[in-house]
């Protein structure tokens, strides 16, 4: 076994309940040792006098200790220990809480480092559990780790000296090659992580820091080109893509070029004999069906089936209808959801596998059930941010290689999809169809109430529609308005004289269905729902969107739930109610107003919110960095991108021995995460 999947437990200083607590930390071999980064530094190297510090700080200070430690333990579990320590220029009073390590460890008469917080008290100066250091140990900046209950900043410390020192006896190793850390100007591996957890200099720790940076996107960017290239293998299936003119012929619209150029993009693919693995990325209402449609147009006048994924079954059904529109009866559009009664789906099913069914759509019930495909050549899923680069796996799994087009509404950073997707090529869709409105957004609190609720029935008269969006179902939290009481009440009160309907989750999928036909149909007027009807519903009639707690959002989202409105050629209003307090909300909130460019907002979004939350939630089944971050280190990404393209052009499997140690760690970094398979 190599030194750097040694268990903790072999780490000298490590017993068994250290190896939990470790553990708890994520810890858990000499890898996970000598990579766990501190997050910030504590500065041995300037001591300030006693005289010069100022109420608040936190500094250094250097002083010998005045008098014997007194003290002791006070009750059960609490001990308190008292000393003063002197610099010549100044008196400061020391307090030990729980410590008698350390309390027993200061000598009257001896020199120390004091590191901590001081405050003024009753005109004395005071340190609370100061770190302490010798004056002439070697350790200028001390690291500061995330800790957990139980380990001490110091035993951690020493532990991950320990790690070290196995490491640079055993693994001595570089994984980035040299070429490129001469080509970058990166330090050696070892220098690098001796020098982030234990650096003589801050100069020397930022040397460390960047090498580390890169090293983790040059990682991350080796393992998104293993993918690409596991996911682009050959295929038989071939297609005919003249037969897309007649489809574009029949368009009641002319297409945007944006539109052409992601349906050209498609077509080509379609002819390389490799088999597609594109995203489609635009905005909401950028019209990014039409190009799947184009797509399974191709594929079904060349024999093969298409197959179109849905996060939703309401969803599935629009789809449904949509493409059933657009290609009339020149193609058959069949329906697979879970809301389908046995005998229908026992048909469908039937169909799917008897090839009559051209173009298939459907919800997860496409993957789980068991359907077989007669000859599937395209799989379309729409919304890939609801499911998992995993789930678009095993779809492509059902045929043989078919081609696959995912299609996102979130808007990504333009720079940034390129690392989220890089297992998949990209068209975006940067332009809006003609005659597109803007949709005035207002941002208001709750005392505006009585005049939104005018507004609303001033549209209504005028034969509008109209949505409500609530963030719960019920009343299980208090203050945040409920989909269903609130429905209630509006339909008893401010809107007892119009057609009020209930849309949420929680409903069955039929009754769903009916709710969404009806106010697609205006039987009703005003929907009260929750983020259900979020993705892709189109009903041009409706012109208004009130949002109710607002911050309860997050602003891509709310940029989502807005672009339900503004899809016919009225003029359109969002409104965002919040009463919620603060500046970041407030921005938040304002950012919206300001634009309805969803690229500006997801930016917007991830200044206000970080990359931590923004890349969050394991949607995009992207690896968690370390200590990267993907806004502030861009320059650096671009590099390590383009490093990583040079090794994979020369060792396109990394199966060479000098790429051992970096596959290695592409390995280490996706499966840690769950993220997609690697092989
Ligand atoms: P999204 O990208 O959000 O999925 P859709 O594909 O649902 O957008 O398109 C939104 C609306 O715009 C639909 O009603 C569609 O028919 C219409 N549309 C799409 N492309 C065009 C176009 N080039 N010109 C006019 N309307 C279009
Ligand atoms: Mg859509």
């Amino acid at each position: 076994m190599r030194t750097r999947d040694m268990d903790v437990q072999y780490i000298k200083g490590v017993g068994e309940k250290r190896a939990v607590l470790l553990r708890k930390l994520g810890i858990n071999s000499v890898w996970d040792a000598v990579h766990y980064y501190p997050r910030a530094y504590l500065d041995f190297s300037v001591c300030t006098p006693i005289a010069s510090l100022q109420p608040g700080d936190t500094a250094c200070v250097r002083g010998v200790v005045g008098c014997p430690v007194s003290g002791g333990m006070i009750r059960q579990g609490m001990s308190i220990y008292k000393t003063v320590v002197t610099d010549g220029s100044d008196v400061m009073h020391l307090t030990i809480f729980n410590n008698k390590f350390l309390a027993q460890r200061l000598r009257e008469g001896e020199t120390y480092l004091f590191y901590g917080k001081v405050t003024r008290q009753y005109g004395a100066w005071e340190m609370t559990n100061p770190l302490v250091e010798d004056p002439d140990g070697n350790v200028p900046f001390h690291p500061v780790y995330p800790l957990t209950a139980g380990l001490s900043a110091r035993q951690l410390s020493q532990i991950i000296h320990q790690a070290l020192l196995l490491w640079s006896r055993d693994e001595t190793g570089d994984l980035i090659p040299a070429d490129i850390r001469r080509q970058y100007q990166l330090s050696h591996a070892l220098f690098a992580l001796k020098n982030i957890h234990e650096p003589a200099t801050m100069h020397d720790m930022e040397v460390a820091r960047r090498r580390l940076i890169f090293e983790e996107l040059f990682v991350l960017q080796c393992g998104m080109a293993l993918l690409r290239r596991h996911n682009r293998t050959k295929t038989r299936i071939r297609v005919q893509t003249g037969s897309v003119r007649d489809f574009l012929t029949r368009l009641p619209f002319e297409l945007t070029g944006a539109q052409k150029r992601a349906i050209d993009d498609c077509l080509r693919d379609f002819q390389t004999g490799d088999s597609m693995n594109r995203l489609v990325q635009g905005d909401v209402g950028s019209g990014k069906t039409v190009v799947a449609a184009a797509a399974l147009w191709a594929m079904a006048k060349s024999g093969y089936q298409g197959a179109m994924m849905a996060p939703t079954e309401i969803l599935a059904k629009q789809h449904a209808q949509t493409l059933q529109t657009l290609f009339g009866d020149a193609l058959q559009v069949t329906l697979l959801t879970g809301g389908l009664t046995a005998k229908q789906k026992r048909i469908a099913k039937q169909h799917i596998a008897d090839g009559t069914a051209q173009i298939v759509v459907g919800t997860h019930a496409l993957l789980t059930e068991d359907v077989q495909f007669h000859a599937l050549g395209l799989v379309v899923t729409d919304e890939q941010h609801r499911f998992g680069v995993r789930q678009r796996s095993t779809l492509g799994e059902k045929g043989d290689t078919p081609h696959v087009l995912v299609m996102s509404a979130t808007p990504i950073p333009r720079t940034l999809s390129l690392i989220i997707y890089g297992d998949l090529d990209v068209s975006v869709i940067d332009e809006l169809p003609k005659g597109r409105q803007k949709i005035s957004t207002y941002a208001v609190d709750s005392s505006f109430h009585p005049r939104v609720y005018a507004f609303v029935r001033k549209l209504l008269d005028a034969g509008r529609q109209a949505y409500i969006v609530c963030p719960a179902v019920e009343e299980t939290e208090t203050d945040l308005l409920s989909a269903v009481s609130y429905a209630k009440e509006l339909s008893e009160r401010e809107f007892s004289a119009y057609r009020v309907g209930l849309l949420h989750g929680k409903m069955k999928p039929k009754e769903k269905q009916q709710v969404m036909a009806d106010f697609a149909a205006g039987e009703i007027q005003l929907l009260v729902a929750t983020t259900v009807i979020e993705v892709g519903i189109d009903v041009p009639n409706a012109v208004l969107m009130v949002v109710e707690n607002a911050e309860r959002f997050g602003l891509s989202q709310l940029h989502q739930l807005r672009g339900r409105v503004g899809r016919g050629s009225e003029k359109s209003y969002c409104i965002l109610i919040s009463d919620a307090q603060g500046e970041t909300a407030a921005q938040r909130l304002e950012a919206l107003c300001k634009t309805n460019d969803g690229f500006q907002i997801a930016d917007a979004d991830l200044r206000l919110r970080g990359p931590g939350d923004f890349f969050g939630a394991r949607q995009h089944g992207l690896p968690q960095l370390q200590i990267a971050d993907l806004l502030q280190d861009m320059e650096t990404l671009q590099q390590a991108r383009a490093a990583s393209q040079q090794v994979i052009a020369d060792d396109p499997r990394l199966q060479k021995e000098i790429h051992k140690d970096l596959k290695d760690a592409v390995v280490r970094l996706f499966q840690k995460n769950g993220a997609a398979a690697l092989n």
